[in-house]
């Protein structure tokens, strides 16, 4: 069971998962409950820690910012111990969790169980673990990135082999949209760890994108649910064949993106490996990228990448030109773009999904700047100032807010009956 920053934000919603913990405990389960820092907690100490200055050491930064969870997973300790259920905390280190050492965003590498089986043994009846951190093979405290407790909960689901993975946030299942922006979005009961994936990865954080990727690879059910009332939430799950019937499952947004720009290149072997070669060392992460030929030999390459990462992205295509690795004419950027996506498995076998798209938002007068696709994905980028009317444009374009079941079995019903005639 993991509960999220604002399901932990205060004393009195402590105690709210505590009960819920103990629910569990009172039915006869052992629980493994993982907890993020109170909402806005990590965000402070980070704050704290840029406040010293830009340049600081990343070891440093762990060891300040992974303290939020380490105060909450002992407030929830104590609480339990308070209701009479034994229960004991662990920080990352004394599990121990053990992580790559690229401290900020580290890599699970290992948890051993022996210590919590061991307590097990002897009568504790909920291991109390502070997400978002392990340690590293030199010692040092490690935290896994923004959203790292969803992962830590879909590790150690994992490795203890836990019957489900539940996570308790402050919505009450994933939905067609994010809700803060799409009133009328609606909650998925199921939802495919390959949708949840990409609707993770495009922006929706709902989950952290790499809690799914584990899920999916060790087929850890997980159930999205809400920590304030007690709806059935949203299943993560192999896909179920009734789900190929929506074209589209879901919308996601990403909202601080930029857009880079290297105006007339040489359009010749080697000058995008070049290009994106400097750009990984300077580890940029750049997503989209459309390349188009413009004149007497040359080309313009455009790419997508966080905000954040702009001006190292400059630096590094600077450092390059200045070198003679490459000749632009201009270097252009624009911070004001957001990514928005549409997802589903069903785009594999329906066609058209694109053409809906691209007229949902030129209804709109939205200019689209930038498109990728995958087999379950299409996304464009466009201007920051359309982010919600775009996402509502296409969720009413896609007719998102029914519930298409019904609609579905119809066309189950068809489909059988086409294949029949085949
Ligand atoms: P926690 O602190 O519990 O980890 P997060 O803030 O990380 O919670 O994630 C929950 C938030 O994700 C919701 O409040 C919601 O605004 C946002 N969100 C974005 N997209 C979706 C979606 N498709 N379905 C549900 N929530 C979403
Ligand atoms: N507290 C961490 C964060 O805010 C981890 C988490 O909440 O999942 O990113
Ligand atoms: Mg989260």
């Amino acid at each position: 069971m993991k509960f999220g920053g604002t399901s932990v934000g205060d004393m009195d919603r402590l105690t709210r998962a505590a009960r819920r913990v103990r629910l569990q405990v009172d039915e006869g389960r052992k629980v493994i409950a993982i907890v993020s820092a109170m909402a806005g907690e990590t965000n402070r100490l980070i704050e704290c820690v840029q406040s010293c200055g830009t340049m600081f050491d990343a070891r440093e930064y762990d060891a300040v910012v992974a303290n939020g969870e380490n105060v909450t997973a002992g407030l929830l300790a104590i609480t339990l111990q308070q209701m009479n259920v034994p229960a004991r905390s662990w920080q990352g280190w004394q599990v121990p969790v053990r992580t790559s050492a690229a401290h900020g965003a580290a890599r699970i590498v290992d948890i051993g169980v022996d210590n919590v089986l061991a307590r097990f043994a002897e009568g504790m009846k909920v291991a109390v673990v502070a997400g978002f951190q392990g340690v590293t093979n030199d010692n040092r405290i490690a935290t896994l990135g923004r959203g790292g407790s969803d992962l830590t909960a879909v590790a150690f689901a994992a490795r203890f082999g836990s019957r489900l993975c539940s996570i308790h946030t402050d919505v009450d299942g994933v939905y067609t949209a994010d809700p803060r922006i799409v009133p009328k979005a609606r909650k998925l009961d199921r939802i495919s760890y390959e949708e949840m994936l990409e609707m993770a990865s495009l922006g929706a954080k709902v989950l952290q994108s790499r809690s799914v990727e584990l899920a999916m690879q060790y087929k850890v059910p997980v159930r999205v649910l809400s920590s304030f009332s007690d709806s059935s939430g949203t299943l993560v799950c192999d896909e179920d064949p009734n789900m190929e019937l929506r074209p589209i499952s879901g919308i996601a947004h990403s909202r601080d993106e930029a857009k880079v720009t290297i105006v007339s290149v040489a359009d010749r072997p080697g000058i995008a490996a070049t290009v994106f070669g400097a750009l990984a060392d300077s580890s940029v992460n750049v997503d989209m990228i459309v390349q188009n030929i413009s004149e007497k030999g040359r080309t313009d390459i455009t790419f997508s990448c966080p905000v954040e990462d702009v001006e190292t992205a400059r630096q590094a295509l600077a450092n390059i030109h200045g070198r003679g690795l490459i000749n632009y004419q201009g270097l252009l950027h624009d911070r004001d773009v957001c990514k928005i996506s549409v997802v589903g498995i069903g785009m594999r076998s329906q066609s058209g999904v694109a053409a809906q798209m691209f007229s949902a938002l030129a209804q709109e007068g939205i200019n689209i700047q930038v498109i990728s696709t995958s087999e379950i994905k299409i996304s464009v980028l466009v201007g920051r100032r359309y982010l919600e009317l775009a996402v509502q444009a296409l969720h009413d374009k896609f007719q998102l807010d029914r519930d298409n079941r019904a609609l579905g079995e119809v066309d189950r019903a068809q489909c059988v009956q086409a294949q029949e005639e085949i």
